[in-house]
């Protein structure tokens, strides 16, 4: 598990300027590895450093050969992104593959740092760069080396260093723990959640997040929106940069609230079930058109929600499920016949069997439901099954309740 801050370490002209040169040369070195490997068809660190390690020493004087390899780590990493990426292309556009852009670092880049490269100690930082290693006194807010000290197992494992665009030099501390230090909770209880337009979040028992009071200043931005849109003078442009930036934040603000609530809830919660939203063919299959669909996207930033939840809830030892989603909303979680009419509005009312609930609610049990059932499936398939899922050619997934992320796509549907 890996978390991060960031801090702005105050510089003298020349250190700012040392860290603006160090930049530069450490683009350099990360093209000419990228260049290397690609036209070498290789992903290997030592060929790299075998075949390139004096040219890029040329090429970058004055980078001290800690941040030479840093940048060859990096540039293996994304040449190995950019290989997959291309094989995926080349089945659907070949021509398009073809013209794919190599991947390349401008002289305003960040740079990883690595442990070797970088050190903190108590409160003193000191980095490498072009002309010699950067001697700071950083301060880091109490909270994080609260949450994350040493003593819990968490280490610093790198940074990020740049610039904003104020030019201002940040550090971007990465801190890791072992996985194996988190205690999973196994014992719980599985909550299924959906995300919606009117309620941000519903839970499998009923309650609602972030209903009255977000659409309350959501519809005030909108209306904002709207009227400084059609003013169109340059201050109402700069008006709705800013007004952008204001709503950006409540946003952000309000998603942190909710996931906090949700991963520390009263409750022994073991894992929380979402729908998955990553493909766009299970939008169109939740049976929204697409211009409802685009309005429910743009109403809410989902994808900073299910972040920021999965990462609280991976400190709570809550693991975070993903379900294929469809006919969620149109199944009834009673007696779990699927009919698009039995909703109306808000309400869920059931043709079949008569019962009645909130439409949101109805949704999030099923989403909870189809997660238990796949569960289910796989435990009595698994042991039908000795050899695995390879055998039965059904995609290979990660052991369900093993990882906190495990995003179960691409499976046999369970509604
Ligand atoms: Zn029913």
């Amino acid at each position: 598990m890996r978390r991060s801050i960031t801090v702005f370490p105050r510089l003298t002209d020349k250190e700012v300027s040392a860290v603006v040169e160090t930049r530069k040369q450490y683009a350099r070195a990360f093209n000419m590895s990228t260049e290397c490997l690609i036209n070498n068809n290789s992903t290997s660190k030592g060929f790299l450093h075998k075949v390139q390690y004096e040219t890029i020493k040329e090429g970058c004087p004055s980078l001290p050969t800690g941040l030479i390899q840093c940048a060859r780590d990096v540039a293996v990493e994304a040449v190995k992104t950019w290989n997959a990426k291309k094989t995926k292309l080349r089945q659907k556009h070949p021509k398009k593959a073809e013209r794919m852009r190599r991947p390349s670092m401008k002289e305003g880049c960040t740079m990883r740092y690595d442990v070797r490269t970088i050190t903190l100690r108590g409160s003193q930082l000191t980095f490498s760069t072009c002309d010699r290693r950067i001697r700071t006194i950083i301060s880091i807010p109490e909270f994080f080396t609260e949450r994350y000290s040493s003593s819990e197992g968490w280490k610093l494992k790198g940074a990020n260093i740049g610039m904003d665009r104020r030019g201002r030099v940040f550090v971007n501390l990465i801190y890791e723990c072992p996985d194996s230090v988190i205690e999973e909770n196994n014992e719980g209880k599985i909550v299924g959640l959906d995300r919606g337009v009117y309620n941000i979040v519903t839970t499998s028992d009923g309650v609602h997040y972030g209903a009255k009071d977000i659409r309350r200043v959501k519809r005030k931005y909108d209306h904002v929106r709207s009227e400084l849109q059609e003013k169109g003078t340059r201050s109402a442009k700069r008006r709705l940069k800013a007004i952008s930036g204001c709503e950006k934040r409540f946003v952000h603000d309000q998603n942190h609230r909710i996931s906090k609530r949700l991963a520390n809830a009263d409750e022994d919660v073991s894992a929380y079930v979402l729908e998955d939203l990553s493909s766009m063919s299970m939008l169109r299959l939740k049976g929204k058109s697409n211009k409802t669909m685009r309005k429910w996207l743009s109403n809410w930033s989902y994808a900073d929600l299910e972040f920021k939840l999965i990462y609280k809830c991976q400190r709570n030892g809550i693991r975070a499920e993903f379900v294929d989603a469809r006919y969620t909303s149109q199944k009834c979680s009673v007696c779990k016949t699927i009919d698009k009419a039995s909703r109306k509005g808000n309400r869920y009312i059931c043709r079949h069997c008569g019962s009645s609930m909130h439409a949101d609610t109805n949704a999030a049990i099923n989403i909870r439901d189809n997660y238990i059932t796949w569960v289910q499936k796989l435990g009595q398939a698994a042991v039908n099954q000795p050899y695995g899922w390879g055998a039965t050619g059904r995609p290979e997934t990660e052991p369900v309740g093993k990882t906190l992320t495990s995003k179960l796509s691409g499976l046999s549907q369970c509604h």
